[in-house]
Formats: structure tokens, sequence, C-alpha cells
């Protein structure tokens, strides 16, 4: 079978979940038994979103290579249950790079560089290269962006060149639109919809699909009026109202017919009838009525929740596997500082302590990982969240006053959180970090190996600080344990206190594991221990 391309862009408006549609429109087509693979190309020009502003584009997802990547990779994985590797995410900016240091050595030999054809080239090849190299039957690809910005042009030509390319019975070009609600009116409008096809047909794509995007349940004949001006057919009109459950959307894509739809359009050879029972199984205990825990997450970025989009899943896998519900209560790190939130900090029966940079608000982390520790409130750190449970032990436990991380203090006398050496050179802030996939081995006994039930596992990361090792011994003796470290010994990957019902801090990522139907095990240790503590009774006892 020749590869199959299905493109998805996204017309009205940007965050209706184009994201989400393109992963559980991924999960139908895996559960027909095909390998697929999928692409979120980024028309903006950073070359990738590891030095954006979280406040800009939301969380980095992290990749088993070490790629810092759009968040939509993350629903990629969690839905459809896959690793992906870098050739997954591309921006313009890496075009772009590509295309100008080949005409420095001199490739084009002499020819005028242009979007058309040499950046579309590009793309192109891109695209061939995560075909190819993931051996994918079906790639989906997902451009970023609304049709109509001047910057995903030059992508969208491609794909229009693709089409032609690979032919039409290969490629599928799904368009996500919104319908927006006229409230004086109580009328869906699709107007804007309208408008983006015939945006989209002007540069030569006629969409094969469109997923309409709506608050309010769309009527039948709203529907064949889309279906009459856009010129797709009836049956690929397909109406997706928001839904609270995520995890839905495939189950409702599947009852809309999409998967059969794609099966007989593009001539796939289905050989297995997919199985929904685990799903549709995840999703009524989504719906079910459950306990609720107050989880608190102290950060900088909470004002924006994409920022901790992994986290926040995570939390909710671990929740869903043992019946019970989270709410996490949003507390500004800075808050805290200036003596605000402490009451919502202390109603909350577990404090999560997430990954960050840059010294604003670490006073605020430092001060709920003291509460945590002394008040035996179960603590997860995620990388800084562990680098800070550190800093507070060594100022409170150790009497190391002004103990810190040299990233936010050059010249404390004890700095417990220091540059790996072989950081110290570096200047660059792009992709210089320690990235990916790395081992870590377990201490027996330990919280970190009972929620394992492993000796070794892998974790992906994403810092430039590590623990100091010339301060091991002394926290070992205080009741630190460094539950996991590097298999060279050289690096400490996972702390605990002893003496706590669960203060585990990892320098790696956990929420870039987690999955719906297998949550992360840190994870469900920690919301395990925050149950314990607010008496609610889960599943597994
Ligand atoms: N800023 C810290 C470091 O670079 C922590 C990074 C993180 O939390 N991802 O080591």
């Amino acid at each position: 079978m020749p590869t199959k391309y299905l493109f998805f862009t996204g017309g009205v408006v940007s965050s209706v979940g184009k994201g989400v549609t393109a992963a559980a429109i991924g999960l139908l087509l895996k559960e027909r038994g095909f390998k697929v693979v999928v692409q979120k190309l980024d028309p903006y020009i950073n070359v990738d979103p590891g030095t954006m502003s979280p406040y800009q584009h939301g969380e980095v997802f992290v990749l088993d290579d070490g790629a810092e990547t759009d968040l939509d990779l993350g629903h990629y994985e969690r839905f459809i249950d896959i690793r992906l590797s870098r050739a997954s995410n591309f921006t313009t900016g890496q075009v772009y790079a590509e295309v100008i240091s080949k005409e420095r050595r001199g490739d084009y030999l002499g020819g005028t560089i242009q979007v058309i054809p040499h950046i579309t080239n590009e793309i192109k090849r891109r695209i061939g290269l995560v075909a190819k190299a993931s051996g994918a039957e079906i790639v989906l690809v997902e451009i970023g962006g609304t049709v109509g910005d001047i910057e995903s042009q030059p992508f969208l030509e491609a794909l229009r060149q693709m089409r032609t390319e690979v032919g039409r019975d290969n490629t599928f070009f799904v368009h996500v639109t919104w319908m927006p609600y006229i409230g004086a009116a109580g009328e869906l409008k699709t107007k804007p919809t309208q408008h983006s096809v015939a945006e989209l047909r002007s540069i030569g794509i006629s969409p094969n699909m469109i997923i309409a995007r709506s608050d309010q349940p769309i009527g039948q004949e709203l529907l064949d009026k889309i279906a009459l001006f856009c010129d797709v057919e009836k049956k690929a009109v397909i109406p997706m109202e928001t839904t609270p459950v995520l995890y839905e959307v495939p189950l409702l894509l599947e009852k809309a017919g999409v998967g059969d739809y794609l099966v007989e359009k593009l001539n796939l050879n289905a050989t297995i009838t997919p199985n929904w029972s685990e799903w549709e199984h995840l999703v009524s205990n989504v719906r079910k009525p459950k306990p609720t825990l107050g989880i608190a997450l102290v950060g900088k970025y909470v004002e924006l929740h994409d920022a901790y989009m992994s986290v926040r899943e995570s939390l909710k896998h671990a929740a869903l596997a043992l019946g019970t519900e989270i709410e996490i209560e949003w507390l500004h790190a800075t808050d805290l500082e200036k003596g605000r939130g402490w009451e919502l900090l202390k109603n909350a029966n577990g404090i999560i302590v997430p990954g960050g940079f840059g010294s604003r608000g670490i006073e605020g982390k430092i001060q709920a990982a003291k509460y945590a520790r002394e008040n035996k409130v179960p603590y997860l750190g995620l990388c800084l969240g562990m680098q800070l449970m550190c800093v507070e032990f060594a100022r409170n436990i150790l009497g190391y006053e002004d103990a810190n991380s040299t990233e936010f203090d050059r010249t404390t006398t004890h700095p417990v959180i220091d540059l790996m050496i072989e950081q110290r050179a570096i200047t660059d802030m792009g992709g210089t970090m320690r990235l990916g996939l790395y081992p870590c081995v377990l201490k027996k006994g330990t919280k970190a190996s009972l929620a394992y039930q492993f000796p070794q596992v892998e974790e992906r990361h994403r810092h430039r600080f590590e623990f100091n090792n010339a301060y091991r011994n002394e926290y070992e003796s205080a009741g630190m344990i460094f539950s996991g470290i590097s298999p060279d010994n050289k690096l400490v990957e996972i702390s605990e206190l002893s003496d706590h019902p669960f203060m585990v801090g990892s320098q790696f990522h956990p929420e870039f594991l987690s999955r719906p139907n297998r949550p992360h095990p840190l994870f469900l240790s920690f919301v395990k221990a925050a149950a314990h503590r607010a008496g609610t009774p889960i599943n597994d006892e």
C-alpha cells in the first residue's frame, strides 16, 4: 500500500482542538490495525518552542530523543499511545535554517532561492522523512495556526503540491473549524466556516472532510448547509460539540463514522475491527461521580493552564485509576511569598511543584516544600520541584541558610544544585540542556522503587542543573534518600524523604510518559498518598 497522508488544517480561530482531533483520528486508524505517525508543522520562525515563554506557547513537550516540541505532540502520544521522534515536529525556523545553510554551502549551484520551490521542497522533504523514518502506513500532518495566516502559506502550498505528487487517492484534507453562537439570534453560524473553506480553495486545496466544532449541538440542517456551500460530501461534515471529557473525542468521532469514512475514501484495507471497550470504560469512569481530592500546584505560569498540560493530564490519569477526581488549586509561587494563597495550600491534600526556569517565585516554591515537609503533606517535585525540595532541606535541616541552586544565586556558599561540568562553557540557550531519555536505577525498598516495581527505568529530562554530589553524604545522614541514580552513579535522579508519607522529587519529567490507561507510577503513588491523607477511599484498597 502506498503511504497515505492526512492533512489537518484549522479554520476561523485557533484553540478549537485541532491537535486533539488529529490525535483522536490517529487512534481511530491505529485501532483498525494501521501503523500511524503524527507530525506537527509550526509556521513560526523559532527553531523550536524550547526557548519560548510558556505564556506564549504553553508547555514544551519533550520526546525520547530530547526534541523540545509543541504540546500537541503530548496529545498524539497520549491518545495513540505511541512514542514520537524529532522528525514529528518542525518549524519555519528549521526549514529556513536548512535552506540557508545549503545555500551557503553552494548546494544550489548559483540558483535564486525562493519560497517556491526551495522552501516548499524542504517542507515536503521533511514530511517524507517522518514517513520513511517511522515506517508508518498513514502519516497524519497537522498544520499549526489558522488558514489565512501569512506564515502558513508555504506549508499549505507544499501540501497542495503533495496532493498531485503522491496522488489524490493517497491524500486527504481534514479542515477543523469553529461555529460561533450568536446569543441575540439564538443561532449557530456557518458563515466563518464557509469563508475559511473559500480561503483554502483559493490556494488550491479543497477539504475532503470538515469537522465543525461548537459549544452547542449542531442541527442537521446546518451540517447540510456546510456540505452544500463548502463542496464536501454530507457524510464528511462532522459535528463536534465541545465535550468536558477530552478522552471521549475518539469515541465521538468513531460514532460519527469518521474511521469508516477514511477507510473507504483512502482505500484502506482495514484488518481489525476496532475494540473500544477500554476507552468506553475509561470515559464512563470519568463521568462517574467520584470523591474529589484537592491538589495544590505551585507554579510560575499558573494563569495559563496549558503551561502545565502534561502535569494536569498525568494527575487525571492517576486519579481516574484510583476512582477519585482531582481538583487542582493553581497557586502562584509569588503569591505565597507575599503571604497570599496559604489557606488554599493548607487545604490541599497534596502539593506539586512542577518544572520551571528563572528566579521568579523560587522562594515561594521553597516555602511550599517546607510546608509539605513539616506538615507531612504528600509532595511531588518535578525537576525544579525536586531541586527546590533539596534546597529547602539544606537550609532548614542541614542549617545552610543561604543554600541555593546556582541558577538563582551564583555566589551562594552552599551550591547544593549546580551546573553540570559539561554545561559550564555553553552560552547558547536553545537545545543545550540535558534532554531526553536517560536511565535511572532505583534503590530497593524506597518509595520510588515501590512505585515503579522495576529495578531500572528510563525517563525524559529537560534541565541544566543537577544535585551537587559533594553534598550527597550529608543529605543521606540527615534523612534524605537518593532513591534514583544514573547507572554510573554520577547523577541524582530521584530524591525522597525517609521520615515522610510521600515527599518525592524527580530530576526528570515523569509527566511526559503518563497515559490515560496507564498512569505514571510516581503520579499514582503521589495521588494515593494524597487520598490517604484525605481519608478518601480509593480503588486499590
Ligand atoms: N531550571 C532548572 C534546570 O535547568 C529546572 C528545569 C526544569 O524544571 N525543567 O535545571
